[in-house]
């Protein structure tokens, strides 16, 4: 490459002063000043010298022709000629066909005549590429090149690379990726053959006709998939295309380009050299552009989406994978999500499915242990009736009596009505008390003073009993003491300390059958400890107490304290059996049941009047 570039710049150095100089050689007289310019640009593809040497004939032609002009001929390479003529430094171009279909889409240059080189060529297929190996080479044809190095002039030349190109992208091959290696030796062309012979490359690209110059060609190299073309005096590996144009620019004054033309139609082999025929049709130069996407169509190229996505395949499909994956990773997160959410739910449901059903068990269980305690102690209940009913049916048969007798006074009759009311309503109380007791309902919290609870219990289960034991109560609190309870569980639990503590004292002698009930805190909680002096409890049975149908009695159910203690635990309490402290009477005979519940706290700066208990 670094060739390359400096051969070209040899040639932009040298160009600008060629013409005057070939003038001069030619003893021509030098232009003068006032003269109209005319000037030529060349595309130099042999070297500076070859060039002069071709082109001279056309200029001195022009120099006979057109007197009134000031002629100059420009050697330049491909990107010198275009930017001159872009500058408008030139009036006329010679090129080769694929530089000159550019330079007419870039910059409107129209072909006036196409170069007639004589010899046997005709100018519609006057231009070939050849490639060339060793005479010894195992390569036969073109399509044996993938895999081999190929030496060429450079990637831009017409009659060389790209005629090459374009056969082997009709055999389906793509040159850059399927050669070893793509060597641009730069100018002059025999650097091909040069690159051949020093073993640097494995074939050579060079124009047609060139091969044939070397005298001894044949015997030391072969030419890859030669082509039979008619009349073509030339090995060729390619089809042949038309010659090398003159072309005007945009600018060039049409009258200027008619002389020209007319001039070098007059040019003669015999005479010239060279000759230049009417132009010829260059649209098998754009088809073949076109198949290889470069010089006007380059455009083609443009990397569009399926291009890229061709070229970048292996980021695309990763790119693909990686999104594929991600998505199949989210749909698989947010369908365990889904499973484990639902799965949740129907746990949570059947768990408060669950609870509802062991609340409504344990309401039942409540209910059953309220009925049960209640049908112990109303055996003695009819007794206890008896007793205003008795003194109701009295009052009654006196009120007859003395009306048999006339002796009914107003006075007896309202001091016998009086009573059988008064016993009237203490039986009503005691049913009241024992209907309020029993009725089925659901749990609710309410604060009550806890000395008030303590009294109803008492007064219940005296009023069940004929002969119900002394129930002293001894209350120790701190003023404005309250609980948040369920009013009815907590009697629950205090009746039934106070039965189980009547059954084990009731075979005891009379004085012992005594309950004290004491009522204190111990820090942040309320104490309801109840006492009675009967039989006591058994080491085998204390450890036992608690356990559902754990009883010692005869017709017992065995449920009261374990359902006790589950009120205790559901208000956030404790019920337990501790051992009794030595009293002064009895010693430390009896039980002792503990029940403990946590005090309520009221907000901060809230005062809750207490309730002045009810006195049995
Ligand atoms: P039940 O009264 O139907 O037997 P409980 O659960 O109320 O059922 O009582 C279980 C057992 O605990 C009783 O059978 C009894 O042996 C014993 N017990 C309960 N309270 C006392 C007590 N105050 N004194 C002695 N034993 C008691």
């Amino acid at each position: 490459m670094p060739a390359l570039v400096a051969s070209r710049r040899l040639v932009r150095a040298l160009c600008l002063v060629l013409a005057l100089t070939s003038l001069a050689c030619a003893g021509q007289p030098p232009a003068l000043a006032a003269d109209k310019p005319l000037r030529i640009g060349v595309l130099a593809f042999l070297g500076t010298e070859a060039a002069v040497v071709e082109w001279t004939p056309v200029l001195r032609r022009l120099q006979a022709a057109l007197p009134g002009y000031a002629h100059t001929l420009v050697q330049l390479d491909h990107d010198g000629l275009q930017a001159a003529a872009r500058g408008g430094e030139l009036d006329f171009i010679i090129t080769n066909p694929g530089h000159y279909v550019e330079l007419e889409a870039a910059l409107g240059a129209s072909r006036i005549l196409t170069l007639d080189v004589g010899g046997g060529r005709v100018p519609e297929r006057a231009l070939g590429s050849v490639v060339i190996v060793p005479r010894a080479s195992p390569l036969r044809a073109l399509e044996d090149l993938p895999g081999h190095r190929l030496a060429i002039v450079d990637r831009d030349g017409f009659g060389g690379y790209q005629l090459v190109w374009g056969e082997l992208d009709r055999l389906g091959i793509a040159p850059e990726s399927a050669l070893a290696a793509l060597r641009e030796v730069g100018f002059p062309m025999d650097g091909v053959v040069d690159a051949l012979d020093g073993g640097q490359a494995d074939a050579g690209v060079l124009r047609s006709c060139l091969l044939e110059t070397h005298p001894d060609w044949a015997a030391r190299f072969r030419v890859l998939s030669p082509r039979a073309e008619p009349g073509f005096p030339c090995a060729t590996s390619t089809r042949l295309y038309p010659d090398w144009p003159l072309a005007t620019l945009r600018h060039t004054p049409p009258e200027l380009a008619r002389a020209v033309a007319i001039a070098l139609l007059g040019m003669r082999h015999e005479q010239d050299g060279l000759a230049w025929a009417v132009p010829a049709d260059y649209q098998a130069v754009h088809e073949l552009f076109r198949r290889l996407e470069i010089g006007p169509y380059a455009y083609l190229r443009a990397p569009t989406l399926m291009v890229l996505a061709e070229r970048y395949w292996p980021w695309v499909a990763g790119f693909a994978l990686l999104i594929v994956g991600w998505i199949a990773y989210t749909v698989r997160v947010e369908h365990l999500v889904q499973t484990r959410t639902a799965a949740l739910r129907a746990a949570l449901a059947e768990r408060e499915a669950m609870e509802a059903r062991m609340r409504g068990a344990q309401e039942q269980a409540e209910h059953m242990s309220r009925l049960s305690v209640l049908g112990e102690l109303s055996g003695t209940l009819a007794h206890e009736l008896n007793q205003p009913l008795a003194a109701i049916a009295n009052y009654a048969n006196s009120l007859v009596r003395r009306a048999d007798n006339q002796r009914l006074t107003e006075a007896a009759v309202r001091e016998a009505a009086g009573e059988i009311a008064g016993q009237a309503e203490r039986a009503a109380g005691i049913l009241g008390r024992i209907r309020a007791f029993a009725r089925k309902r659901t749990a609710s919290r309410e604060t009550v003073a806890p000395r008030e609870l303590v009294d109803e219990a008492a007064t219940l289960f005296r009023g069940m009993l004929a002969h119900a034991p002394a129930v002293g109560i001894d209350e120790a609190l701190p003023p404005g003491t309250l609980i948040e309870v369920d009013r009815l569980q907590i009697q629950q639990v205090l009746l039934n300390l106070l039965k189980n503590a009547w059954d084990a004292s009731r075979a005891q002698p009379l004085e012992r059958q005594r309950i004290d009930i004491r009522l204190d805190t111990d820090a942040d909680r309320l104490r309801i400890a109840v006492r009675d002096y009967g039989s006591g409890l058994e080491p085998a049975a204390r450890e036992r107490l608690f356990e559902s149908f754990f009883t010692t009695k005869a017709d017992g159910l065995g449920l009261g304290l374990s359902i006790c203690r589950s009120i205790a635990e559901a208000h956030g309490g404790r019920l337990s059996a501790e051992p009794p402290a030595a009293s002064a009477d009895f010693g430390n005979a009896g039980a002792l049941f503990i029940l403990s519940l946590p005090l309520h706290q009221p907000p901060p700066g809230h005062t809750t009047a207490h309730l002045a208990p009810e006195q049995p």
